[in-house]
């Protein structure tokens, strides 16, 4: 069974800092396959051509264990869809929005250039979510209905004090899918699990944010069967990824 980070940072920011060579050795020490990577900090908010070169500079050294997101700040207007569509092009595999950091509103007009490169390029679209006033669940569940042919992930589900949008979200907007970093409520993961089923929840860790060991104990908890739990830790991010250029990924593995 394939253990997938489905979100995780790198690079080295004002808060926090992450090498590919730490990052790679907590992989290994805890079973982990691969991890989808992105920018952090500065390189979100406004250096985002440099973030993404190292994260693209990265993921082709180890293009094996890391998948790497592209991130641009939305306020850039016509630079942020050439800074995306480049990113892309250079082997990037989809879009990190991080409303708190970069000073939008998921509801804001200003996203929606990006979501259409996204819709163009049929990449996934992870979003932060559990910061308010613009990065909820339920604003997120409105962006997903205006674009039904892009995949959009739920960062941390709400994190702590906005997991009671969580169903109702996922109920509205079929292409959305929940991320579990930082969701406390084990309860919830399950009920999401059985309602929407595990191919609409991806395992993450928000390394460094918090711990590989945390994350994974928090699975283990949730006492899931091995075909849940190969869906959850793997199956259901690389199936928004999709193959790739010369990616032997085989997701449908079941
Ligand atoms: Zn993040």
């Amino acid at each position: 069974m394939l253990r997938v980070d489905g979100h995780c940072h790198l690079g080295h920011g004002i808060r926090r800092s992450v090498s590919a060579r730490v990052l790679l050795k907590e992989m290994d020490r805890h079973g982990i396959d691969q991890a989808v990577v992105c920018s952090v900090d500065q390189f979100l908010a406004v250096d985002n051509r440099e973030g993404n070169d190292l994260i693209a500079q990265t993921v082709k050294k180890h293009p094996d264990r890391l998948i790497g997101f592209a991130s641009v700040n939305p306020w850039y207007g016509l630079a942020a869809v050439d800074e995306l569509k480049r990113s892309l092009d250079q082997g990037l595999r989809g879009l990190k929005l991080n409303p708190f950091i970069q000073g939008f509103c998921i509801t804001d007009e200003v996203v929606l250039p990006l979501v259409e490169v996204a819709a163009d390029y049929g990449i996934p679209v992870y979003c932060h979510t559990g910061t308010p006033v613009g990065a909820l669940p339920l604003q997120l569940a409105d962006l997903a209905v205006r674009f039904p042919n892009v995949n959009f992930i739920m960062g941390h589900m709400g994190s702590a004090d906005f997991v009671d949008e969580v169903i109702p979200a996922m109920e509205v907007a079929g292409n959305l899918f929940a991320e579990t970093s930082k969701v406390q409520n084990c309860q919830l993961l399950k009920r999401v699990i059985e309602r929407f089923g595990a191919e609409r929840v991806i395992f993450g860790t928000n390394y460094p944010n918090s711990s590989y060991g945390v994350e994974l104990e928090k699975m283990a908890l949730l006492d899931l069967t091995p075909d849940i739990q190969g869906w959850v830790l793997g199956r259901s991010i690389l199936r928004l990824i999709g193959p790739g250029p010369g990616c032997g990924n085989d997701v449908h593995d079941n």
